[in-house]
């Protein structure tokens, strides 16, 4: 069975940043896509880095040092 939102009763979820204060670890919340309802909460050890925009902008990076050292 799907999981349903229980304010919405939407069955897709995402991914949202959260500041939590006093941490230096990073949390996110799984949320309801409509209306945002939390769900539950993960760290992002528990993401791939290519759901976070950073992330993304990291392997973006990475990438075009790869192909900077592919070139000599
Ligand atoms: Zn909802």
């Amino acid at each position: 069975m799907a999981q349903l939102c229980p304010k919405c009763g939407c069955s897709k979820f995402q991914l949202q940043d959260i500041d939590v204060e006093n941490t230096p670890y990073g949390f996110m919340a799984i949320q309801c896509k409509v209306c945002g309802y939390p769900i539950g909460v993960t760290t992002l050890e528990n993401v791939p880095a290519t759901l976070i925009k950073y992330g993304t902008k990291i392997l973006d990076k990475l990438d075009l040092i790869e192909r900077k050292l592919n070139q000599k």
